[in-house]
């Protein structure tokens, strides 16, 4: 096949857009002899006048030969052998280009103690670039004449802003039902259109997600929620029937929605992680994913209460049930769902702040994460927005003004008020049910 080839005046990516190091690691390449490209995202994303988040390197040198090219390097992978070349914590990866078929390859070639070789995988630049996803996905620079080398129509698709996959995409699909996945991420995050042959197959091949691994399908989440186009990315994954794969829970709770109100949490959520992220604020993943199960928590405590356990069992073991149900689609590693626990678990607290509860509260770890979930349950109709308010302010006075607030708390709280609290309280929950 012959490719496309864009020179360098047919297109808009400069070396000064392209970080020092990876022109270090291309032009090494080249002076040792090989074919040097950078590849994927970070081309795609240069064309567009944005910042890649990282720069991929393709090459006809086997990882071996790059590692004698530089002293700053390691090889990684067991199935398909990468270079990564060090600078300080800057990592540039050199991948050599990629055979087709390599899968089948590998799982016959093994030596005698079962260990996979590695040498028949490696292939030729076209073969690499039809493996790849999108055809936006698949255009490689090359340091040789800075042109852009094509072999899908990519350059096409990007200038008409189209998200196609290369080849048939059932059979893409098939082969790897995370793109049906990364086809929404992308086409969030470029606001491109997705090309109709390649979005119909989506709505009924969602299901085939059932066979990906949980701890992939964890890491492929984040990316869809913590890149900043969260709201959209939410939206685009239910049109295609996609969210329900990743958070099951989650979509059972949006189906119920009543006066709006479960929907409205989640979207709320997902609208402050895009803020945060727009600011420059740093983002928790356990936040996101406990806003997710918080309705499948409150259901199953209230189960679990009716069927006579005492306040604090049926919380644990709603928790628990619902943390072990989700893990089987998407991993919770331990230091999510222990933070997810607790988040849930301060809930009920913020509502008890006699005597020293209130500053036991706020000097504990979670308390911001807390607090800003109760916030969201307060903006969205789950919680009481005076109270919302009360910690707002009990975090922003004096040590004195604190404890004038719950002296006056203690004080002014009679009996009466409490009592008629109470059945105001049980109607919020069964309005929300
Ligand atoms: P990002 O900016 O989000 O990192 P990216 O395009 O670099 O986007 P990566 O997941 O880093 O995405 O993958 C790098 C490249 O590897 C892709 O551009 C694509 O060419 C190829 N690739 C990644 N995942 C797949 C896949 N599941 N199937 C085929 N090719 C893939
Ligand atoms: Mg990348």
């Amino acid at each position: 096949m012959i490719p496309k080839v864009y020179t360098r005046p047919e297109h808009n990516i400069s070396r000064d857009q392209i970080s020092a190091n990876a022109l270090k690691v291309l032009y090494r390449l080249k002076n040792e002899g090989y074919e040097a490209y950078l590849v994927g995202g970070c081309v795609r994303d240069l064309l567009l006048g944005r910042e890649p988040k990282d720069f991929d390197v393709a090459t006809d040198a086997s990882p071996e030969q790059v590692k004698q090219a530089f002293r700053n390097c390691r090889l990684i992978g067991r199935r398909f052998r990468l270079a990564h070349v060090f600078f300080g914590r800057d990592i540039i990866e050199v991948a050599t280009f990629r055979g087709a078929g390599d899968k089948v390859q590998d799982q016959r070639k093994v030596d005698q103690d079962g260990r996979l070789l590695h040498d028949n995988n490696y292939g030729t630049i076209e073969e690499d670039a039809v493996r790849r996803d999108f055809t936006v996905n698949a255009l490689y620079y090359n340091i040789k004449d800075f042109s852009i080398v094509d072999y899908v129509g990519g350059m096409d698709d990007h200038r008409a802003g189209m998200m196609r996959l290369i080849g048939d995409p059932e059979t893409r699909y098939r082969e790897d039902p995370v793109r049906m996945i990364r086809l929404v991420r992308f086409a969030v995050k470029l606001s491109f259109s997705i090309n109709p042959e390649c979005e119909k197959p989506v709505f009924q091949l969602a299901d085939l997600l059932a066979n990906i691994p949980a701890a992939r399908l964890h890491d492929e989440a984040l990316k869809l929620f913590l890149s900043g186009y969260a709201v959209e990315t939410f939206e685009m994954l239910r049109h295609y029937g996609l969210f329900a794969h990743l958070y099951p829970l989650a979509e059972e709770s949006l189906s119920y929605e009543e006066d709006g109100f479960p929907r409205l949490f989640i979207a709320k959520a997902l609208e402050n992680t895009d803020k945060r992220i727009a600011v420059g604020k740093t983002i928790a993943p356990y936040f996101l994913i406990s806003t997710f199960l918080w309705d499948a928590v409150k259901n199953q405590v209230e189960q679990n209460t009716q069927a006579g356990l005492p306040e604090s069992v049926a919380f644990q073991q709603a928790a628990s049930a619902v943390i072990s149900q989700q893990a089987k689609h998407t991993t919770l590693p331990k230091y999510i769902s222990t933070a997810m626990r607790e988040v849930w678990g301060l809930q009920v607290r913020f509502s008890r702040r006699n005597g020293a509860r209130a500053f036991r509260l706020l000097d504990h770890p979670r308390f911001r994460a807390a607090y800003d979930f109760l916030l969201l349950r307060a903006e969205t109709g789950g919680a009481d927005e005076q109270l919302a308010i009360w910690w707002t302010k009990f975090q922003a006075v004096s040590e004195t003004e604190k404890q004038k607030m719950v002296s006056a708390l203690n004080k002014n709280t009679p009996r009466k008020r409490r009592r008629k609290r109470k059945p105001a309280q049980q109607k919020q929950k069964q309005e929300n049910e």
